[in-house]
């Protein structure tokens, strides 16, 4: 190394200080900020090589020496400028993607939140603010600590129970459930909520998206015919109660004056009054459920007995052979006799009303596990797996244009499961479409 200087260590500084340059500004400016420092380096060598004037094979050292060192830097030059300009086009290209997700998000018509794996918000959208009454900025977890919000039952929300928490955690989507949103400024909204995870190329979970509908509008119209229904059903309770009263006394004398006529007319119209009353009955318990008011008064009792009042009952008003096959005797139950009482009739008088042909229809006990399990199996029109969750919501009913259309208002399954749910068992059915249907549910049996 003659050309940069005596001694030889000099000349080893002066490259790796050029080198030092043109790496720094290579990282600072791109390509073009390490190829000026090159340059001038290079030019800088031709120079000494000038002033030393070298001859011969110092000179061809030399030049040698300054080509390579040109090709050297100009390579560093290009790599590391390379990757900085690389690493900007990226950086420039995530933003570009962040902007355009925040544009599309922002003119939704619903809220949206964006969340890590972890559930901390990373986008939230303007109709999301607009709903809650706050904004939400990235970095706020998700939920509980953003949404002011309670169950559509009033209910207050727990952090299991945000869908971005659940999506997050089953790693599954979760569909449209209510919550009720109480702003600061002390009004309130209804909204629907769904979520779910979103995951990459090779299916590990990166983020979840929740989406919020408003359905206040909707929900005031329900809560205002939930309110007309309760109130009518209360206005008709007392009446109906009094020509109850009535009617017996009517009967008796009726039965006194031995008018076979008259009596039968007497019969039916006790009949229809009973049954306006389970009508009214079950729509004020409808109205219980919704405010959290069904009372129960628990006792033990043999649910056999149960099983067989109520088939006697329900005997008398259906054309179908009721059979009942019960496994063992006296199984003792710590439950609420009426309400149970309550779920076996409308079991069995849909099993009847829903077999149009007089079918016979089976009832079945046994215990299992600590539990007692009732089947009410008939064999009537039956019901198709789409259906066999919903039958369980509050007025839903199968409507099938082909079908003679059913009277009742589908709300018996819905009070029965409500009753099931709150003594700890479950209610289920199994059923296919023309084959029948057996409707189950279990009760824990008294320790
Ligand atoms: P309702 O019978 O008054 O309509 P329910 O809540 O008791 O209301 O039942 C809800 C719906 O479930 C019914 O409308 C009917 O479509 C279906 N369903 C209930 N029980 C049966 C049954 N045993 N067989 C066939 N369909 C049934």
């Amino acid at each position: 190394m003659y050309f940069l200087g005596q001694p030889e260590d000099v000349g080893i500084l002066a490259i790796f200080l050029a080198m030092l340059f043109i790496f720094y500004f290579s990282l600072r400016d791109g390509i073009r900020g390490g190829l000026i420092p090159s340059g001038i380096a290079i030019v800088y060598y031709l120079y000494i090589i000038k002033t030393r004037s070298y001859v011969g094979s110092e000179l061809e050292s030399s030049i040698i020496a300054t080509i390579v060192l040109g090709i050297l830097y100009t390579a560093l030059s290009t790599t590391i400028g390379g990757l900085r300009q690389k690493l900007d086009r990226l950086i420039e290209n995530e933003s570009d993607e962040k902007v355009r997700l925040q544009t599309i998000i922002d003119q939704l018509p619903v809220g949206v939140i964006i969340s890590n794996r972890n559930g901390i918000v990373t986008n939230g959208n303007k109709k999301l603010s607009d709903l809650l009454g706050k904004s939400i900025r990235p970095g706020m977890k998700a939920g509980v600590d953003t949404l002011p919000l309670t169950q559509a039952d009033e209910k207050p929300h727990k952090k299991e129970e945000s869908p971005l928490y659940q999506s997050l955690v089953t790693k599954k989507p979760v569909t449209g459930k209510e919550f009720k949103i109480s702003r600061p400024d002390k009004t309130h909204s209804y909204v629907q909520i769904s979520a779910t995870p979103i995951k990459n190329v090779q299916g590990k979970i990166i983020a979840a998206a929740s989406i919020l509908t408003d359905i206040t509008e909707r929900k005031e119209v329900e809560l205002r015919k939930d309110d007309f229904v309760n109130m009518a059903s209360h206005e008709l309770k007392t009446p109906l109660t009094s020509m109850k009263l009535y009617l017996e006394i009517l009967g008796k004398q009726v039965i006194q004056q031995k008018n076979p006529k008259s009596i039968r007319l007497i019969e039916h119209i006790h009949y229809q009054t009973e049954r306006l009353q389970d009508i009214v009955r079950d729509l004020l318990d409808v109205s219980r459920i919704k405010t959290g008011k069904l009372t129960f008064s628990l006792e033990d009792f043999s649910i056999d007995e149960v099983v067989r009042e109520t088939i006697d009952a329900v005997q008398q008003t259906t054309k179908n052979t009721i059979i009942y096959k019960e496994k063992q005797r006296n199984h003792i139950v710590h439950a609420d006799r009426f309400r149970i009482y309550q779920v076996l009739t409308n079991l069995l008088t849909n099993a009847s009303k829903y077999s149009p042909d007089p079918t016979p229809i089976y009832v079945t006990l046994k215990k299992s596990q600590g539990k007692i399990q009732i089947s009410i199996k008939d064999l009537g029109i039956g019901v198709a797996k789409s259906h066999h969750k919903k039958i369980f919501e509050r007025l839903y009913q199968v409507t099938d244009l082909k079908e003679k259309t059913f009277p009742g208002l589908g709300i018996g399954l819905y009070i029965s499961k409500e009753i099931i749910r709150r003594h700890k068992g479950k209610i289920w059915v199994e059923s296919e479409r023309g084959k029948g249907s057996t409707f189950y549910f279990t009760l824990p049996v008294k320790k």
